[in-house]
């Protein structure tokens, strides 16, 4: 927490301005109970609030309780979800209905670790289900309080990172108030939500902005930090398109293990330079230049593979030699199996022109 600021001022400040300005009026405010709060909690995860509250008011139409939750087939339940998106929380909803109901006497844990431990329930949603509806004091940390107290504290680094969500999670608990946490903890999303927001935060109207060390700053956006991109690695290959007086391609198949392992290939060298050196060893010499038929980009899980075809008239010269290899002169029509992915590609393009 930041020395010049007191937790007290800090809730302070941000209970003050929850009274002027914080949201009082939505659906899930109204009545709060667990499973009213829980539900909207749940929809509002991966869903903007105005989107949510039709959702929300047809869904607690159908399902006032935990029990009529609970006692719904699924596919109703999943029906009533239907638009919002990411199913497995309606699924997790459903299931933990059901949980509770039959485990802890009809309603959803009133305790903190056993409500962490129910399905699609993390714990900053179970912090906010338990303050925002009992009232009792738990930290949360959802996507706009981690906003607001990494600018607060310019704290740096991607929250995705386990150390940098650990501090944020420890500021949390320390500016949380023992008393008016349900006020507090509403304020503090409202905070992220209207004023702290991503891309344009409004300092000058925000309650914290006298200590608000990203303020400070004079780049409060750039708090909290971004997730690091990867950096894919390039890999590059050529793959020789070899064509016989006949017309037909050579095709061979690869080792069993490795890329494309077992699958059929056009031959592969490191660079032109082995491309020689490897004719000559399968029993084959050029008759014509090499010249670049095709070149594309194929991409893996982890890398990209750029892939440059060189293309050229051979004919054998040992035919010893090219038998005892697993590869075939392909010239139309049935493939001998398997061919690699980008390989289907290639005699898409070139068999047309070669052959
Ligand atoms: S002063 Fe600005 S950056 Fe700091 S918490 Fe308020 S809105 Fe966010």
């Amino acid at each position: 927490m930041v020395d010049a600021v007191s937790v007290e001022t800090f809730s302070q400040h941000v209970l003050e301005w929850f009274e002027e300005h914080g949201r009082k009026h939505l659906p899930w405010q109204q009545e709060k109970t667990p499973y009213r709060v829980w539900v909207s909690e749940i929809m509002l995860q991966q869903t903007q609030v105005a989107t949510v509250i039709p959702y929300y008011e047809k869904f607690m139409q159908r399902f006032p309780s935990l029990e009529a939750l609970a006692d719904a087939p699924e596919d109703e339940v999943l029906a009533h979800w239907s638009g919002l998106g990411y199913y497995a929380r309606a699924r997790n909803l459903h299931k933990c209905a059901k949980l509770s109901i039959a485990h802890h006497h009809g309603d959803l844990p009133h305790d903190l670790d056993e409500l962490v431990a129910m399905p699609g329930i993390g714990r900053s949603t179970a912090g906010a289900i338990l303050s925002l509806s009992l009232g009792q004091s738990h930290p949360i940390l959802d996507g706009n309080v981690k906003r607001v107290l990494a600018r607060f504290n310019a704290v740096e680094g991607w929250p995705g990172k386990s150390d940098v969500l650990k501090r944020l999670w420890d500021i949390s608990e320390q500016v949380t108030p023992a008393s008016n946490t349900s006020n507090f903890n509403q304020a503090m999303m409202d905070l992220g939500a209207t004023l702290c927001t991503r891309s344009r935060p409004e300092c000058g109207r925000c309650p914290l902005a006298a200590d608000c060390q990203g303020l400070a700053s004079g780049e409060p956006t750039q708090y909290p930090g971004k997730k690091p991109k990867k950096v894919t690695p390039v890999k590059s290959t050529l793959m020789l398109a070899l064509m016989n007086a006949e017309g037909a391609l050579l095709l061979e198949r690869r080792p069993p293990s490795g890329i494309w392992g077992g699958l059929w290939s056009l031959p592969e060298v490191a660079t032109s330079e082995d491309m020689s050196t490897w004719l000559e060893a399968a029993g084959l010499k050029a008759i014509d230049a090499p010249h670049s038929a095709l070149r594309f980009r194929h991409t893996f899980s982890h890398y990209h593979l750029d892939i440059d075809v060189q293309a050229l008239t051979v004919e054998i010269s040992n035919t010893a030699v090219l038998e005892a290899r697993e590869r075939v002169w392909y010239n139309s029509g049935q493939l001998p199996g398997g061919i690699a992915a980008p390989v289907t590609k290639i005699l898409n393009n070139l068999v047309g022109e070669l052959l």
